[in-house]
């Protein structure tokens, strides 16, 4: 199973991540956290990305390609992975296609939570009272959300013209969103119908 992951912080993105992982039983790649890695390892493309990792703003392509494909290549992603927190825009998920082409590595399945962002801004305004995580904070996840939203419709629009885009209702606890997004995937990718 090759999966990407859509939301915003606060959607339960990364907590579905982590559970999908078990149940499926296939790398969770979260991009930021390769840019974390790489950071704290003051590996080259650590070096350059940092000033931009810590002030929120988005890495170039060309350095999330090159840290991203790397990391697709390893071998355990040979069986499938879960892709988090890429692609940001409509440019990363055509370059992710082309990345993706010739290792017979496509996407299978893309899955969006859907949070409105009344509740987006309530549990991080929680999560901000109780842990003190900065990218929790009330403004800079207003900023993030914006930015979000600026940018989901021509990456979901990306995914629907292969049919591969599920969108999902993210309210409710955490293992019934598990279980709506498992209904959604397809019970077997490598049978499922090819598109285009
Ligand atoms: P995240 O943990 O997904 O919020 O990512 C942390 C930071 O890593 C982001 O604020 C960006 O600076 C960088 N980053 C992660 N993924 C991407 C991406 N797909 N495109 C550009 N920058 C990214």
């Amino acid at each position: 199973m090759r999966l990407v992951i859509l939301g915003p912080n606060g959607s339960g993105k990364g907590t579905q991540a982590k559970m999908l992982k078990r149940e499926l039983g296939v790398p969770h790649i979260s991009t930021g956290e390769l840019f974390r890695a790489a950071m704290r390892d003051g590996t080259p493309v650590g070096l350059r990305a940092a000033a931009m990792v810590a002030a929120g703003e988005l890495v170039p392509d060309d350095l999330v390609l090159r840290i991203l494909g790397e990391r697709l290549a390893e071998s355990d992603a040979a069986g499938g992975y879960i892709l988090d927190g890429y692609p940001r825009t409509g440019a990363q998920a055509a370059a992710l296609d082309e990345l993706l082409a010739d290792a017979d590595r496509a996407v299978d399945s893309v899955i969006e939570l859907a949070v409105p962002d009344a509740v987006i801004i309530e549990r991080c305004e929680i999560r901000f009272a109780a842990q003190h995580r900065s990218d929790d904070d009330p403004a800079v996840v207003r900023e993030r959300l914006a930015l979000y939203r600026s940018h989901i419709p021509a990456i979901t629009g990306h995914y629907a013209d292969r049919g591969i885009m599920t969108t999902i209702d993210g309210i409710g606890d955490a293992t019934a969103v598990l279980h709506r997004i498992l209904a959604a995937l397809p019970a077997d990718p490598g049978f499922a119908a090819p598109h285009g």
